[in-house]
């Protein structure tokens, strides 16, 4: 694979960035991940607009937006795959040991992996951590991604693919990498991002697409729903057939199949200019 470091296009075995710089020894970095068919990217304008927002939350300098469509595309054109996924990361550079983030810059790195498309159905787990709305990093798509990686593995661990949070005063919130979706006599309702979600792109266009509103909901909302479903860049619209020991008759329900539709037709490209 050939992927995009610093300002050019580099096979994957000799690629190069420093050990030292602060993305990988602190996890000070923010990072994007885009779908794409065909060669052609879904949402890069919205995903780059969530980039910036995370660059500025952190106290990164802005991304060059030209410089990472640039890269995209070139990495794109180097890589063809059927259905992939762009990893865009910007990390905060090269750091002396012991110092602060280091005046080197921030770092850029883009790659592309093929990805498969998911089934129309999984199971989720809820874990026992918290997720903290008013934290320093909340809402913001950093490398930090560990507590992720920890709560995906007890997910596996019951023969799951996705981890649900509530956050610390027990009210639904996300997956590790995704967001949640319930069906309440008969209507949608997902998080607000004062949840401590994350604003998910599939699930902002999800709720403008189904009409879905955003609800403060407690954790225990995913005993009783009707139905359950996730969005993500990955998943798309994908629905939960069983939430920890509950199974949950005929998934995808009703509301959850009519919200996969629309956003498979609603999603075809040149519908809407955000998309592209
Ligand atoms: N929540 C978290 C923590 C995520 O990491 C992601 C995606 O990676 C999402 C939600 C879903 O966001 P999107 O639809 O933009 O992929």
């Amino acid at each position: 694979m050939k992927l995009w470091v610093n300002g050019g296009l580099h096979d994957e075995e000799t690629a190069r960035v420093s050990v030292l710089d602060h993305g990988l020894t602190v996890g000070d970095g923010i990072f994007e991940t885009v779908k794409t068919e065909r060669g052609e990217t879904f949402a890069l304008t919205l995903h780059l607009e969530r980039l910036t927002r995370s660059a500025r939350g952190l106290g990164l300098p802005d991304p060059d937006l030209d410089e990472v469509r640039r890269a995209c595309a070139a990495v794109l054109e180097a890589n063809p795959t059927e259905l992939g996924r762009l990893r865009i990361t910007y990390t905060g550079g090269l750091s002396p040991l012991g110092s602060e983030r280091g005046d080197d810059g921030p770092g850029l790195v883009v790659a592309v992996g093929a990805t498969s498309r998911r089934p129309d159905t999984t199971a989720v787990v809820t874990v026992p951590w918290t997720r903290n709305e008013r934290g320093a990093l909340t809402g913001l798509k950093t490398t930090s991604y560990a507590e992720n990686v920890v709560a995906l593995a007890r997910a596996r661990e019951h023969g799951a693919t996705e981890a649900l949070f509530g956050n610390t005063v027990g009210r639904l919130c996300e997956g590790t990498g995704s967001n949640v979706f319930v069906v309440l006599d008969g209507r949608i309702h997902t998080p607000p991002v004062s949840s401590g979600c994350l604003a998910g792109i599939t699930r902002a266009l999800t709720a403008e697409w189904t009409g879905a509103l955003e609800t403060d909901l407690p954790l225990d909302v995913l005993e009783t729903a009707e139905e359950i479903f996730l969005t993500s860049t990955l998943r798309d619209v994908q629905a939960v057939h069983r939430v920890d020991g509950r199974e949950l008759a005929a998934a995808p329900g009703p509301v959850t199949a009519k919200a996969m539709r629309i956003f498979e037709e609603r999603a075809a490209r040149d519908r809407d200019p955000r998309l592209g």
